[in-house]
């Protein structure tokens, strides 16, 4: 059986380019970057170009390109690395655990922080950062796309407000890095992190924008790699991985590809509409769309459980998320879809579609043949679902 994957919000595949790219650095020029022979010198090379590939990406200068481990690293130390006793921290509650457990960590070391809640449509309002704000703020994290509904926030406008309020200012642009274009300069922020393998580029690789003159304490001591921000060896096949993807984002958000990807999706969207009893969530503000990552649907199944549906639809041959990949085996419902105000039932009743970037119109078709089918079959069962769920 084919399988469709619509997951791509928890993980993505490596573009063949990407795995070219990265081949050299494991065998060939395995050197450290920060040997001063010729076999260091190449791999230090490699990551700086990987380096300035990055700045294009960012619109920033090189030296405020960090290269970690990921998405979790980068919102850790933006915040363990900011925020001290006494301080003021501004977050929100549809946050990735990356942040949430971070401001947790912070909390319990006398920083107070206040998670402002999103609007049911699933967008933060600027004005309620604005009004969360003390003399004492010294740090604003806002992501820029949601993983979990794909609705982009208007960090343009908080950056502006962090500005005015001489605070400083974080993104994680995990799941907006190559959807929409990055702009650091324009977004207003200090701090902004990204993630290679939601961007079709190796797992276990990162980088954090810093930009030049930001207090930022690193996690990572030992060696004075990364100018001193990230102890330890680079990962030089992984950064060159990271550095290829972003090229390669780059080229796709100049092309017609975004645009493809929408179509796609609104028409999965749609189709799954046809079903009775389902709706979007995060997708409409009133009469007024919301903006959200051309990839990503998330939706409400009424009278079904959703990790019922995610195991229908895998039998199926169909790869989808009922919530954040990272709280899967647990029977939580999604921190997200609660805080834009769906009881737990509702939320539980929720699933993600996030499509690749290569994703078909065959792949769409897949999943009309087999969708409706799985729902109404797990309907025909709900009422006992329902009652062992309490
Ligand atoms: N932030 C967001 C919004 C995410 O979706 C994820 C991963 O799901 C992360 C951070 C963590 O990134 P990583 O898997 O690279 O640690």
């Amino acid at each position: 059986m084919s399988r469709v994957y619509m997951d791509a919000n928890a993980t993505t595949p490596l573009l063949p380019e990407v795995m070219e790219a990265m081949r050299p650095y494991w065998m060939e020029n395995f050197g450290n970057a920060s040997s001063i022979h010729i076999d260091g010198q190449r791999a230090h090379m490699a990551v700086d170009q990987a380096r300035e590939t990055l700045a294009r990406f960012f619109n920033c200068h090189a030296a405020e390109v960090v290269f970690n481990s990921g998405g979790t690293e980068g919102d850790n130390t933006a915040i363990i690395g900011m925020l001290h006793p006494g301080d003021h921290f501004i977050t929100t509650s549809i946050e990735h655990s990356a942040v949430l457990r971070a401001a947790e960590r912070v909390t319990q070391h006398g920083v107070e922080t206040t998670f402002v809640a999103p609007r049911p449509c699933g967008l933060i309002d600027p004005e309620d950062i604005l009004h969360a704000l003390r003399p004492e703020t010294r740090l604003i994290s806002v992501m820029l796309a949601n993983n979990e509904t794909g609705v982009l926030q208007p960090v343009d406008e908080i950056g502006k407000i962090a500005a005015d309020a001489g605070a400083f200012f974080h993104i994680d642009a995990v799941q907006g890095a190559g959807k929409i274009a990055l702009d650091v300069r324009r977004f207003g922020c200090h701090l902004l992190s990204i993630s290679a393998h939601k961007m079709y580029g190796p797992k276990g690789v990162g980088a954090l924008f810093v930009r030049r003159g930001t207090p930022l304490e690193s996690l990572l001591v030992g060696g004075n790699h990364e100018r001193r921000r990230r102890a330890g060896t680079e990962n030089v096949p992984g950064i060159v991985g990271l550095g290829k993807a972003a090229e390669l984002a780059m080229e796709s958000l100049e092309s017609s590809a975004i645009e493809r990807l929408a179509a796609l999706r609104d028409r999965l969207e749609a189709g799954i509409l046809e079903i009775a009893g389902t709706s979007v969530n995060g997708a409409w503000d009133g009469s007024t769309r919301v903006p959200r990552t051309a990839n990503t649907t998330n939706i409400h199944f009424d009278q079904v459980e959703g990790e019922a549906l995610v195991i229908a639809l895998d039998l199926k041959g169909v790869a989808v998320s009922g919530g954040s990949a990272c709280s899967s085996g647990s029977t939580e419902p999604s921190h997200v879809l609660m805080a834009m105000g769906l009881d737990k039932d509702a939320a539980r009743a929720s699933l993600r579609f996030s499509l690749l970037k290569m994703a078909t119109e065959a792949d769409v078709d897949h999943v009309f043949e087999v969708l409706p089918e799985a729902v109404k079959h797990l309907r025909a069962l709900s009422p006992e679902v329902a009652g062992t769920l309490g």
